[in-house]
């Protein structure tokens, strides 16, 4: 028995479809055929929209990521442009200051040469000490006391800048001894504890000046001063005594004058391993602040002349055997 083709079941099927086993007459074999070209026609057709598609789709995705980049990049620049900003403002404070200082004591030399001319009571050896103090000047601004630092940053490509002012340690009383150039200033060897006094080498008697100090180690139970000093001062191991010693320790101790205050204005003595501490000598207003840049906290002094006259120096006073500061880290 014949087959009847598969579309008009009337006519006999004499052609097999291969595909879907179907089997036809002749013409509607072409039918059939003429309904596959179009359905693979139709196929081509949504490939081409998907293709478009796809294609939007990508194009999509890569701009909103390009938003992405182009803020953060945005972002990042405003943030290097500040904190160069703020370096150039630092450097700019810094170089005022090292005038003033230099202004003023030129002004000094001058004030004494006219003294002396008025009175026309001069000789060799006055000009002998002018020429002297001339040349310490001349040793000192030989000698640059600003840096510009990059520090690298552990998490970041970008290193970060900072602008110091240089000091470093120059003299030394009691159990305490200086190392690495200067910049270290550590306690001897002595288990019961003992004082020792620290000078910095710069004296400072015009102009705004921040140094930077970083404790390197610190005791359990830490008690260290840092302050200013006049330099008409003489060392003792016991110079928080002193009457210039302006400053701040542990304990919660504050010195002004040779005097002990505790707790003075709020002032906490929280002190980690690894805290940088500004040190401000504002010598136009005559007031010396500190700020923990860890903690925040900030404390400020003012200084009476008469008790710490200029030029003031970078004072520290060391007790326990572990000890150690650094300076212009
Ligand atoms: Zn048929
Ligand atoms: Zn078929």
């Amino acid at each position: 028995m014949k087959e009847t083709c598969a579309t008009c079941t009337k006519r006999a099927g004499i052609l097999k479809c291969e595909g879907c086993q179907g089997i036809f007459c002749r013409d509607d074999m072409n039918t059939h055929r003429n309904e596959l070209t179009q359905q693979v026609e139709e196929f081509v057709g949504e490939l081409d929209k998907f293709q478009e598609t796809s294609r939007v789709a990508n194009a999509d995705l890569k701009s909103s990521w390009i938003f992405y980049i182009d803020a953060w990049e945005t972002k990042s620049i405003q943030k290097i442009q500040e904190t160069a900003k703020e370096a150039r403002q630092q450097l700019e404070t810094m170089i005022v200051s090292n005038d003033e200082e230099n202004i003023g004591n030129i002004h000094k030399i001058v004030e004494q040469l006219h003294q002396n001319q008025r009175d026309g009571n001069y000789d060799e050896r006055d000009l002998v000490i002018w020429k002297e103090k001339l040349d310490k000047l001349k040793e000192i601004v030989s000698k640059p006391n600003i840096s510009v630092k990059e520090k690298k940053i552990e998490s970041s490509f970008i290193n970060e800048i900072r602008v110091n002012e240089r000091d470093v340690f120059d003299q030394t009383c009691g159990d305490v001894h200086i190392k690495e150039e200067n910049q270290l200033a550590c306690h001897n060897f002595n288990l019961f504890g003992s004082h020792g006094e620290i000078r910095g080498k710069r004296e400072y008697s015009n102009g705004i000046h921040r140094i930077r100090l970083k404790i390197e180690t610190l005791d359990m139970r830490p008690w260290w001063f840092f302050g200013i000093i006049s330099k008409s001062t003489p060392m003792q191991s016991n110079s928080t005594k002193s009457l210039s010693a302006y400053g701040w320790a542990g304990k919660n101790e504050t010195f002004m004058n040779g005097q002990i205050s505790k707790n003075m204005n709020g002032y906490i003595g929280d002190y980690l391993k690894d805290d940088i501490i500004e040190l401000i000598l504002d010598c136009n207003h005559r007031i010396i602040r500190m700020n923990n840049l860890r903690s925040t906290k900030s404390y400020e002094l003012n200084v009476d002349l008469t008790h710490c006259p200029f030029p003031w120096m970078i004072h520290l006073n060391l007790f326990h055997i572990q000890t150690r500061i650094r300076i212009d880290p």
